[in-house]
């Protein structure tokens, strides 16, 4: 994978008519023949401004199908895109933009505010994908950008992680991830050409160019694409049967399962359902399984490409919770703090190697030292361990543990229980001072739509299932919790809201 033919040269070769991306609502297509023209183009309009291999270019814009042109335009001109999160204010983005140092923003008309902004602050030059940019698309040639042959391990985008524990990093992203992803993704999903599925989580994400986005355009297949997540829109799709396959958040399956529309929604024309990037509750995944639509839940991150692990269909009641057994192309081991390798339904950080996996982060040595083993093993920074049939179960992150009265308490377990909870929609443990046990749980909870959470009940019908020490000492009640773009609880600022 050192060396890899251009993916949009490639796709239009070998399915020139076929579509490879189509508007949600306005139905406009474009054929694979088609993105590859225009990628070209979009190639020489960055080569026409000055750009050269190892520039920055930044894009803030909702979904839409010019992305992935210019993400494929990067690649062939060796220039490194920074899809930037929508979500965050100004303020926020100014460091972002400085730290990657891009000259030129793309952005579409939702933007254009903070495109200004960012354009005055940090000297940018800018194009609008809703202004002139189809003008200037058209001017530019259509061939063949002689200079490079892609390089698998060269720095194609940048992506922030979630900010779930703190300050976003910049995960180095290249081709070889690509098709590593692209090949776990679609011998787990059994991808094909004749694949639909719907592009709409925020491309600022692994999630939203990954999953599974990405792998179905190599494969051939087609993306419908949505601006931003609308839970009517893709529970209609997945009612007509114009979709097949989508891999989402947990977040996105709760809200299509509390969507009024969800109870009549078709389900049965869809060949794969799959989940990942955070626990998914098994209430959840239940609810789901009754409708004969069987999640599957695997686990990723921004630095592994981002699938490692995902479940197989026909195990996903016997194994629920499970992310399944490691995919094609990664390796994985479990390890004690000292390096010892695990044995089975031994806990341990997860470890893991192999092609799917980040060089490091852009710029930041530091923390890309302190992020692999010497003998380059991932550190997720995760807990995990495998059963006696090789099956893999993620504990919950060790920044997230903590220690009652000498006990680990790993709040993932806890939010387990409460999830059963016929009253409780969500839960979110973190671990407060206590002057007795050092550290206790105090559970955050959300409700069920027209369901009270009774307090004073929830100790003592934890109290069966859980050791004592794990049973949250504290539990209120909130509307909802702070959230990554993702639908990922932060729990650092839950802590800090105390
Ligand atoms: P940051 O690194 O900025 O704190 P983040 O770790 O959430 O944010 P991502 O790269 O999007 O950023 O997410 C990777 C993390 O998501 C994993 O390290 C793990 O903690 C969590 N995760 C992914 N899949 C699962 C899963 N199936 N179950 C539990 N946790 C998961
Ligand atoms: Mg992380």
């Amino acid at each position: 994978m050192d060396l890899i033919p251009d993916m949009t040269m490639k796709r239009a070769e070998l399915s020139p008519n076929k579509v490879a991306f189509e508007m949600n609502g306005s139905g406009e297509t474009r054929t694979f023949a088609q993105v590859h023209n225009r990628a070209q183009r979009a190639a020489h309009l960055l080569q026409s401004q000055g750009l050269k291999s190892g520039d920055r270019i930044a894009i803030l814009c909702l979904n839409r199908p010019d992305f992935f042109e210019i993400l494929f335009a990067c690649a062939k001109t060796g220039c490194i895109l920074v899809p930037l999160n929508w979500r965050q204010p100004v303020a926020e983005l100014i460091p972002i933009v400085e730290d990657c140092a891009p000259s030129l923003l793309f952005f579409d008309d939702h933007f254009s505010e903070t495109a200004e902004n960012l354009s005055n602050t940090c000297s940018l030059n800018v194009i609008n994908l809703d202004g002139n940019y189809e003008e200037r698309l058209e001017g530019c040639s259509v061939d063949a950008i002689p200079t490079l042959a892609w390089d698998g391990n060269q720095v194609w985008y940048l992506l922030y992680t979630s900010g779930t524990t703190g300050k976003p990093k910049a995960v180095i992203q290249t081709p070889k991830m690509a098709w590593a992803n692209a090949v776990n993704i679609g011998q787990s999903m059994d991808i094909s050409r004749d694949d639909v599925t719907v592009n709409y989580l925020p491309l600022f994400h692994t999630a939203g160019i990954n999953l599974i986005s990405l792998p179905v355009f190599l494969f051939g297949g087609t993306n419908i694409v949505m601006p931003k997540f609308e839970a009517g829109d893709l529970l209609a799709l997945i009612h007509q049967g114009r979709v097949n396959s989508i891999l989402a958040v947990p977040a996105v399956y709760q809200v299509l399962h509390l969507h009024p529309d969800f109870a009549n929604t078709d389900l049965s024309k869809m060949k794969s359902w799959g989940a990942g990037g955070a626990p998914l509750p098994i209430p959840l995944l239940k609810a789901f399984a009754e409708r004969d639509a069987h999640i599957c839940l695997g686990f990723g991150m921004t630095e592994t490409g981002p699938t490692v692990f995902l479940m197989d269909k026909n195990a996903v009641i016997e194994k629920a919770g499970s992310c399944g057994k490691a995919q094609m192309l990664t390796e994985v081991r479990i390890a004690s703090p000292d390096g010892k390798v695990m044995g089975n339904n031994e806990q341990g950080e997860l470890q893991i190697r192999g092609p799917n996996i980040t060089p490091g982060y852009y710029n930041n040595p530091e923390a890309t030292e302190a992020s692999f083993t010497d003998d380059g093993w991932l550190k997720t920074g995760d807990v995990a361990l495998r059963d006696d049939d090789g099956y893999y179960f993620i504990v919950d992150r060790i920044k997230d543990m903590f220690i009652s009265g000498g006990e680990n308490v790993y709040p993932a377990e806890v939010e387990k229980v409460l999830n059963t909870h016929p009253a409780i929609l969500e839960a979110a443990v973190i671990g407060v001072a206590d002057e007795k046990w050092g550290e206790v749980g105090h559970a955050k909870l959300t409700n069920r739509p027209g369901q009270t959470i009774d307090i004073s009940e929830l100790g003592p019908w934890c109290r069966d299932k859980l050791a004592a020490y794990k049973i949250p000492k504290y539990f209120s009640v909130v509307k909802d919790f702070p959230r990554t773009a993702a639908g990922k609880v932060q729990k650092h600022i839950l802590k800090q809201q105390g």
